[in-house]
């Protein structure tokens, strides 16, 4: 049986683990990387694979190919990472550099296009060739399927829809330049910064940690925000606007029939149902599958996405 191995570089942690051609995850490790920036990863992914190799080992002989999920702007076709932080690219041939090292074929992507890859193998793609994956975590971004591909754009930039306008106004900077692009609004770290800017104007018990000492939880926003915390109320309300905004604009744009969630900010189950109610249904008629939450395990789509990538499907 051919297996893949796939690696799911995050922020803060690496997943490694193999995965079979019909998405079962058969192994799997974590690693904690701590904030890196893009010269140390590729240590930081040596060191952990090295690790998991000498550990873990693999099931059954050595992986078809190798996939790493990446954040960034990533070329899939030469193999190029090309950046993390948009003020420094700083081009790596991180695919070669891998294939050389282990002697297994490596493919590398994005890890939401990757994830959408994961969606259109083994999720809606089975039953849609048009849909959207809006992904709101700790950043926004969003992988669109058109008659089965993905949309990639010139630069690899297509999907970096969480730096659009959606009718919230507040004057929140974003790190792109312009103001409350819908990133700064709804995702887990544009709640953090507007918690920042609004705990003067409201009343409330929201932890909010000194800056550069970790953020402000989304979780905890949703739990006060059902409690009747003022500051609470708004930051949910105006990131349920923002993605409901962000999902009626995808769909004018691209026509999906189906529109997939992911992200631990929408996997709050309080947070799903407002951005449900806030949609319009004249907007929506079309979206025949609905919004729905991504059935893949949430822990384990950047794997299976790196898995899709390693498969090239
Ligand atoms: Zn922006």
């Amino acid at each position: 049986m051919e297996t893949y191995l796939g690696l799911d570089l995050g922020g803060t942690k690496l997943l490694i683990g193999e995965v079979d051609g019909h998405g079962n995850v058969l192994k799997y490790k974590k690693y904690t990387s701590g904030y890196f920036n893009q010269q140390a990863a590729l240590a930081i992914i040596r060191e952990s694979l090295d690790d998991y190799i000498a550990t873990t080992g693999w099931s059954d002989g050595r992986p078809a190919a190798m996939g790493v999920g990446l954040i960034g702007r990533v070329d899939p076709n030469k193999g190029i990472w090309h950046q993390i932080d948009p003020n420094r690219t700083h081009p790596i041939e991180l695919a070669k550099e891998l294939e050389q090292a282990y002697g297994i074929p490596c493919r590398i992507d994005n890890d939401v296009k990757s994830a959408t890859r994961a969606e259109r193998v083994w999720g809606v793609g089975q039953y849609s060739k048009d849909f959207v994956y809006i992904n709101v975590g700790t950043g926004i971004a969003v992988g669109t399927v058109v008659n089965g591909r993905q949309i990639r754009g010139s630069h690899f930039n297509a999907g970096e829809a969480g730096h659009t306008r959606v009718g919230v106004n507040l004057g929140v900077k974003c790190v792109c330049g312009r103001y409350d692009c819908v990133e700064s609004i709804a995702s887990g770290s544009g709640i953090d910064q507007c918690a920042r800017l609004l705990c003067k104007d409201y009343e409330t018990s929201l932890p909010i940690p000194p800056e550069n000492e970790g953020r402000v939880k989304a979780h905890d926003v949703f739990r006060l925000c059902q409690e009747g915390d003022p500051l609470c109320k708004v930051l949910a309300d105006n990131a349920a606007e923002g993605i409901a905004n962000l999902i009626m604009n995808m769909v004018r744009i691209t026509d999906p029939d189906t529109v997939v969630l992911g992200g631990g900010v929408v996997a709050e189950e309080y947070m799903f149902e407002n951005v449900l109610r806030k949609l319009h249904p004249s907007t929506m008629r079309f979206v025949t599958n609905g919004v729905v939450l991504t059935k893949l395990n949430p822990e384990f789509i950047g794997l299976l996405g790196a898995c899709a990538v390693a498969m090239n499907m």
